[in-house]
């Protein structure tokens, strides 16, 4: 970035609370939704999880119906297999990515983000980081 250019940042100080895990960071460690790199992986990796979820009941439930409305014969069932594979993993896929737009659209606190009065040893770790 050129001296002369603006950022988004220039309006905020240099530490951010992260709206997430609401531990105080540097603005260069925060997104536009002041989500910090720890809280935006541990994000993807829970709509990873629950993506997953989403794949195995889609999958579920298709081999369902296809065991008993398709009733396939015996003669192709690798290609049902693979059908049902295929569902799993696309759908895995499409619920990750849904699960994590709306945790970044609804953008509330993680589950294990304690608000600053509920972390007396916060205050050693802010001044441990000064000194380095
Ligand atoms: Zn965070």
């Amino acid at each position: 970035m050129t001296e002369g250019s603006v950022s988004w940042r220039d309006r905020f100080p240099d530490e951010i609370t992260c709206v997430r895990c609401l531990r105080t960071r540097d603005s260069t460690d925060l997104d536009r939704l002041f989500w910090c790199r720890e809280c935006r992986e541990a994000g993807r990796k829970r709509a990873a999880l629950w993506g997953w979820a989403v794949g195995g009941v889609s999958a579920a439930l298709l081999a369902l119906y296809i065991w008993l409305v398709i009733r396939p014969s015996t003669l192709i069932i690798g290609g049902w297999v693979a059908t049902v594979g295929a569902c799993l993993w696309l759908m895995s896929r499409i619920g990750r990515e849904v699960i994590y737009g709306v945790m970044r659209f609804r953008n509330r606190r993680a589950v294990e983000a304690r608000p600053p009065t509920e972390r007396p040893d916060e205050a050693d770790d802010a001044s441990s980081r000064r000194s380095d």
